[in-house]
């Protein structure tokens, strides 16, 4: 059994307290579910001595406010997963972990957790077996092989579905709220991979309204369908100019996750607009997906076969989408 080391717990009951109490003391962390504070905590590679509860200071649930839809960084998981108008968000969501891990989690924490790694998400004991690591206590990193970069993976099922459906975040901090582009909120370094202040707390993530012919999924490759974190995650969002599988494409934005600290939009997609969806185009979006995307060994699974697996689910999510296909169980 792993152990945590104790810590204070203030309530916070509104998103200003939680501010006010987390800039009050040193070492203060926010908890919202708790899923992924909680095990960092136990495998001692985060300290902290106080914990801020926000999950009941946080906005819960979704209102639509002029043509966006606002979504509460309290919302939890499960909840989300019923957002059918942001069905690759809501599918996502429906993706996360387990059950009782989409109960407790939220919205704001899964766009914020920590990133990942296989010589890091474990106990302190097996870590400082192999002289810790460059992220936690360490000086080299043992994926990269070299003492300069960490490549802990972004895990987040919502993130990459979001960020095809354009979102944006809400953040409020000592100097009061801003809104950032989500695309704008990561850096590819593993030890430090949210451009956010010290303390900002996330209050709402702001997603605009789909248009008509919005197709839009979210595809997950994991080993256990029951529970794992992805191995990689592909977010497509389609707009097309009619209902017809013919139809000329207006947008295309795909966007892969759980490759390395960095979510990233597939460049180069604008070349697909203004003509149909063709057999030969997916081929050639899938192309593009596979020469984009270098999965870091940071996860499971082998990052050979998770950037054919970037091919092969890019390809199938564009023709289930173009068609109006369902996905395979
Ligand atoms: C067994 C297991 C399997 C999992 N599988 C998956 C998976 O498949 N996909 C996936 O995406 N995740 C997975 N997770 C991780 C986790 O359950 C989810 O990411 C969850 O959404 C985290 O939300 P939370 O509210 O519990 O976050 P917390 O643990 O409360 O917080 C996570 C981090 O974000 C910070 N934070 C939280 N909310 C805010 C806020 N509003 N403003 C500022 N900072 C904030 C916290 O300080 C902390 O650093 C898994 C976890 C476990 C234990
Ligand atoms: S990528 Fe390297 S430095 Fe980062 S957590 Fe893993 S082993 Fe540590």
């Amino acid at each position: 059994m792993l152990r945590m080391d104790g810590f204070d717990y203030v309530a916070a009951r509104d998103p200003g307290e939680a501010v006010r109490l987390w800039h009050a003391q040193p070492d203060t962390a926010y908890i919202a579910g708790g899923t992924d504070l909680l095990p960092n905590l136990k495998h001692r590679f985060v300290q902290a001595t106080t914990l801020v509860g926000i999950a009941d200071a946080l906005p819960r649930g979704w209102a639509r406010v002029g043509g966006d839809y606002e979504i509460g960084a309290g919302t939890r998981l499960a909840e989300l997963a019923t957002l059918q108008a942001l069905a690759p968000v809501a599918q996502a969501a429906g993706l996360v972990a387990s059950p009782q891990l989409r109960n407790m989690g939220t919205l704001g924490g899964n766009v914020l957790l920590d990133t990942r790694c296989l010589f890091l998400n474990q106990s302190d004991f097996w870590r400082k077996s192999l002289g810790y690591c460059l992220k936690a206590e360490g000086t080299w990193c043992h994926v990269v092989g070299g003492p300069k970069t960490c490549v802990a993976t972004q895990s987040s099922d919502t993130v990459p579905a979001l960020m095809v459906m354009g979102a944006r975040i809400r953040l409020l901090g000592p100097a009061g709220q801003r809104e950032l582009d989500l695309n704008d909120l990561f850096k590819f370094n593993g030890m430090d991979h949210l451009k956010l202040s010290a303390g900002e707390l996330l209050t709402h993530v702001v997603v605009p309204e789909p248009a008509p012919n919005f197709r839009g999924s979210y595809d997950k490759v994991r080993t256990r369908g029951s529970i794992d974190f992805p191995q990689l995650g592909v977010a497509v969002g389609l707009h097309l100019a009619g209902p017809g599988a013919d139809a000329p494409v207006e947008a295309l934005r795909i966007v892969i996750g759980a490759v390395s600290p960095q979510p990233k939009a597939l460049p180069g997609l604008e070349a697909f607009v203004g003509a149909p969806l063709t057999d030969a185009a997916i081929e050639a979006i899938a192309e593009i997906a596979h020469a984009r995307t270098r999965p870091q060994g940071s996860v499971h699974g082998d990052p050979a076969w998770r950037r054919h697996m970037a091919r092969v689910t890019v390809a199938r999510a564009l023709r289930r989408l173009r068609d109006g296909t369902e996905a395979d169980a």
